[in-house]
């Protein structure tokens, strides 16, 4: 019975748990885009692994959504929420990087066109079924309808790629690997929105596990200059230019000190206690700091040996 019991609920999902996924704050920036700001907190049982921000693009025949999710109860999650928006259906969904909490709800946009850079793609097809299981372990139970898919629609590294999907007007910009190795950036220059993935993020840290601190500070300095008003982070509440400016600020500091380290011969251990990093350390995510480190710590190594 208990067995049985198990069986249902996992068929069930999350509703036959008694829970329900937590509310989007949804933000209008204009009569077209909408943004759904959702929980900031890691992946859990209580999020169910809703913790990213998805952009909603109203075109004249349909929707295109910018990030679906982090399993496919998610992603028809944020369905729901577009729907209070618009009736018109979701015919593009766009990811901006390989990392699960972003893309794997892609499964509960069906026939939709699926658009990210070419490298996402790839890391998508390499590395979906690893996120799956995070995601699994991460919210404590399994996720039989969540399928790691990948794009049809790809753009190579270094394009920007002007195109009217619905009337909208999109450049796709694949910068150099910033905090992924396939971050695609969404610009809408006649909307004045750029949607960037994790390579902007406000209220957590931004992780650098995957990234290339000294593109991402780069890639950074090109978003000042796109003369965008509204930045949407991957995580956390809508960005000015200034906030903009203080993330590449951070990075930099970051990278400048780790790098000052790696100069002395100090350990990663030292290094962390010389860094002033009272701005991170408040902040949702702090435990990825460590890792930061040692990421930025083998960039700079690398670096210093080829002086
Ligand atoms: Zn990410």
């Amino acid at each position: 019975m208990r067995r049985l019991g198990v069986l249902i609920a996992l068929a069930l999902g999350a509703a036959a748990y008694g829970q329900t996924l937590p509310e989007p704050r949804t933000v209008k920036i204009s009569d077209r885009v909408y943004v759904l700001l959702g929980p900031i907190q890691h992946a859990n049982r209580l999020n169910q692994g809703y913790m990213i921000n998805s952009t909603v693009i109203v075109g004249d025949k349909g929707v295109i959504l910018v990030d679906s999710g982090g399993s496919d109860e998610v992603g028809r999650h944020i369905a729901t929420a577009v729907r209070r928006i618009t009736d018109k259906p979701v015919t593009h969904v766009v990811n901006t990087h390989h990392h699960g909490d972003h893309y794997l709800g892609n499964a509960a946009f069906e026939g939709a066109t699926l658009i990210s850079s070419e490298m996402c793609r790839k890391m998508v097809l390499e590395t979906g079924h690893e996120w799956l299981a995070i995601m699994e372990r991460d919210i404590g139970r399994r996720l039989p309808g969540t399928k790691p898919l990948a794009a049809d629609v790809t753009y190579p590294e270094g394009a920007r790629t002007e195109t009217f999907i619905h009337d909208v007007r999109f450049v796709f910009w694949v910068p150099r690997g910033s905090h992924t190795i396939g971050d695609l950036l969404v610009h809408l220059p006649d909307d004045k929105v750029l949607v960037a993935g994790d390579v902007l993020v406000s209220r957590v840290v931004p992780t650098l596990q995957d990234g290339f601190v000294k593109n991402w500070i780069q890639t950074l300095n090109e978003i000042q200059a796109l003369g965008v008003a509204h930045f949407v982070p991957g995580h956390g509440d809508l960005m000015t230019l200034h906030d903009v400016a203080a993330l590449r600020d951070a990075l930099l500091r970051f990278y400048s000190g780790v790098k000052q380290g790696v100069r002395n011969g100090q350990s990663e251990g030292e290094i962390r206690k010389s860094l002033n990093l009272s701005d991170w350390d408040k902040l949702e995510r702090a435990y990825v700091i460590g890792r930061n480190i040692n990421r930025a710590y083998l960039e700079s190594e690398r670096d210093f040996f080829n002086e």
